[in-house]
């Protein structure tokens, strides 16, 4: 997705919410061992379950470089371009642009909103262009320069509409309480959050991909899902799973649960279905089912809702300072004037760069518990869960180039998932059913 919605508040917000479609793809790692003797070994049983031939392993290698070099290069540009933007005048001039163009306080907001999402999807532009040229050289995505233009416009119009009434609101409780706007701007925002995650699946997923109901396309294998829902002794209606026609644009595997109350939903990408054997998908599916049944994603809101709060504090403190020290440099007067927003969204952005490590730790343990359910929901449904699962990974790993041997680091700063070679390694050695042990979810 565009990293044009970082920048615009809301956009923090809608940015939260992609990262709550809990996605069951690659990527990401525990925290590194600290005794390295287990380090070693844990090393040796990951390279045994997750292994790429000599050829995928350099484009792999290649591969993951060139996405943690953009995602860190980004992070800082994305600052970076607030810094310059305040520093060379241009907030203040469109803010006059905006001040000068109308009384209307509608027509102002609206006004700088553009200007900003204009200037920010310009600069953010060789970054995106050159995210998507990779991932079509490396054979991840498939999609032409025009769609991916179109969904860049999609994404535009989505943040100026919905990005431009939360500023409204925003100044408006900035001017009502000047003092405690952190806590009252809170409150509107997470129901915003709220609102938004419960209607995405609906309305704002299929602005940009096509579903279709999995019983449609995919009947003999909605059967097998069912099997395993009813291992859960859960009710997963069948109308409650979607089939995505990813195909269109990329060519990794994912699946991902969505939603919440009546839109709550199980999404399982056509590529799957299509690469993927019954065993394994069953196996990707139990690992979504286990986000549904161990509600992670009411937790992961919640999570986030406390962090914005924190945010939003901070956010308060930064701007009053930012702005008695730089105001007159940056010529923005008081935290009323339409270009504190561009202030609050560097202070928000050095902010959420920070707090990455936080929300990937907290991500990667949900991961790893829907992981342990996913496996124990298929034990009596296939023959060898263990199996089924490395085997899983393995392919989710050689289908999206994931490299086997991440650095620590970038594992710990980024990554949502735990690694892959990690997850395979545990899933090819967990088997509770012996030794008198018992399942963590399953009382069998
Ligand atoms: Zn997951």
């Amino acid at each position: 997705m565009m990293r044009v919605r970082v920048l615009v508040f809301v956009l923090c917000l809608f940015y939260a919410l992609t990262g709550v479609s809990l996605q069951a793809q690659t990527s990401g790692s525990p925290s590194p061992s600290s005794e390295s003797a287990q380090a070693q070994a844990s090393t040796t049983q990951q390279k045994a379950a997750y292994s790429l031939p000599p050829e995928k392993l350099a484009r792999a290698v290649a591969y993951s470089r060139i996405r943690v070099i953009l995602d860190f290069a980004g992070s800082a540009w994305g600052i970076l371009q607030l810094v310059l933007l305040l520093a060379l005048g241009v907030v203040a001039k469109m803010r006059n642009v905006a001040v000068n163009l109308s009384k209307n306080r509608w027509a102002q907001g609206f006004t700088f909103t553009l200007l900003l999402l204009i200037a920010s999807t310009v600069l953010d532009l060789p970054f995106d262009m050159y995210g998507h040229h990779a991932a079509v050289v490396y054979g991840q995505s498939v999609q032409g320069w025009g769609s991916w233009a179109w969904d860049a416009v999609k994404g535009l119009l989505l943040s100026f509409v919905f990005g431009g009434l939360m500023v409204m609101l925003f100044f408006w409780v900035v001017r009502k309480s000047p003092n405690r706007w952190w806590f009252w701007f809170w409150i509107p925002a997470m129901i915003v959050v709220l609102i938004t995650v419960f209607v995405a699946p609906v309305l704002i997923d299929p602005i940009f991909n096509k579903f279709e109901p999995l019983t449609k396309t995919n009947p003999a294998l909605v059967d097998r899902l069912e099997q395993v829902v009813a291992r859960g002794g859960i009710v997963i209606p069948p109308d409650r799973m979607f089939l995505m026609k990813a195909s269109e644009k990329v060519t990794t595997l994912n699946a991902y649960v969505t939603g919440y109350g009546a839109s709550k939903r199980v999404v399982v990408w056509d590529n799957s279905v299509a690469k993927a054997t019954p065993d394994e998908i069953s196996f990707i599916f139990g690992h979504e089912m286990g986000h549904y049944v161990l509600n992670h994603i009411p937790a992961t809101l919640a999570f986030m809702g406390v962090l914005l709060l924190i945010e939003f504090y901070v956010g308060y403190r930064g701007v009053r300072w930012l702005i008695a020290r730089y105001g007159a440099n940056w010529r923005i007067s008081s935290q009323n004037d339409w270009g504190a927003l561009v202030v609050m969204l560097l202070v928000l952005s050095v902010l959420s760069f920070f707090s990455e490590p936080i929300v990937n730790g907290y991500s990667r343990m949900h991961e790893h518990e829907a992981d342990v359910y996913g496996q124990e929901a298929i034990h009596g449904i296939v023959a060898d869960p263990a199996k089924t699962a490395q085997q899983s990974f393995q392919l989710l790993g050689e289908m999206s180039l994931t490299d086997p041997n991440p650095s620590p680091f970038v594992e710990f700063w980024s990554f949502s998932h735990p690694s892959v070679g990690s997850r395979a390694a545990f899933a090819a050695t967990y088997n509770p059913w012996v030794e008198g042990r018992h399942p963590k979810y399953f009382t069998k």
